[in-house]
């Protein structure tokens, strides 16, 4: 077992809901997911002196932006299955439906998963009594909007589940949708030479896409993987600025 796993512990079988097959607790670490993205964007902006452009590029091949552009990190999750140059035809959306709600007497993450079935009950840290309640695995659904009765039935689910969010304390402050990326076979992070003009230069991209619905949990690792793939290139581009060190 991981060391990262503290505290594991099998439930026994009379303490389960009878739906439930098998069931553990353990400690482990939970992320409040946009305070974490505004943390690393501010690493990498401040800690880094990296500089943010957000700009929508039109192929895989229009990320090279210059003759000095010498790697691309291609990472833009559903899009890949889509954007010109990259196209595979591996990725598909995952949508999910979630409540945000005030519950401050929940103080730890409770799950129930199956096939196809995803209950959850999430405290966000450092939110003052948030959580995440969810949710949907619908595999090949790609829309955004959020559905009534969709969150009528994580109410009822989160509720029956875990009693204590059945409460008058627990009070619903909004709802969303979103799409995991999620491709067949797992994520891809390769490192790859393509042709990036009709003269045919070649330019180096590292893909680094398809992380499904553990993106957060899965991200830093893949980030690693992808990073050391290219780490000859990186070596030579850093070399030519004092001011970076090494980025992992
Ligand atoms: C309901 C739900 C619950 C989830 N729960 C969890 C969880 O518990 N744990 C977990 O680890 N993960 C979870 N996830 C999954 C997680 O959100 C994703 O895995 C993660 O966001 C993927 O990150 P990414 O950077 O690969 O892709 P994205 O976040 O999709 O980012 C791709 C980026 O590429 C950009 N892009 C695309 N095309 C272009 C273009 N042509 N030009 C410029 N930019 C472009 C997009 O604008 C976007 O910013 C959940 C997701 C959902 C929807």
């Amino acid at each position: 077992m991981s060391s990262y796993l503290k505290n594991y512990k099998v439930i026994a079988k009379d303490d389960l809901p009878a739906v439930c097959a098998f069931g553990i607790t353990f400690t482990a670490v939970t992320l409040n997911a946009p305070m974490h993205i505004r943390y690393l964007l501010q690493k990498l902006s401040q800690g880094y002196d990296i500089r943010v452009v957000r700009q929508k590029v039109s192929s895989l091949q229009s990320a090279f932006i210059s003759r000095e552009t010498s790697l691309v990190f291609n990472c833009t999750g559903n899009a890949a299955r889509c954007l010109p140059g990259v196209e595979d035809p591996k990725c598909f959306p995952t949508r999910g439906q979630v409540i945000l709600a005030k519950a401050g007497q929940i103080s730890c993450s409770v799950m129930r998963h199956g096939r196809d079935y995803e209950t959850y009950v999430i405290p966000r840290p450092g939110s003052n009594g948030n959580v995440i309640l969810g949710g949907f695995m619908q595999k090949g659904v790609s829309t955004g909007d959020t559905f009534s009765e969709e969150t009528e039935s994580i109410l009822e689910r989160t509720k029956s589940m875990l009693a204590d969010l059945d409460s008058p304390d627990t009070e619903v402050l909004a709802v969303f949708s979103g799409i995991r990326p999620s491709r067949e076979g797992g994520a891809r992070v390769s490192l790859e030479e393509i042709d990036i003009s009709k003269t045919q230069q070649k330019g180096l991209v590292v893909q680094n896409y398809g992380a499904g619905g553990t993106g957060f949990q899965a991200g830093h690792g893949m980030a690693t993987d992808a990073v050391m793939l290219a780490e000859g290139v990186l070596q030579n581009i850093l070399s030519g600025h004092e001011k970076f060190r090494p980025l992992l």
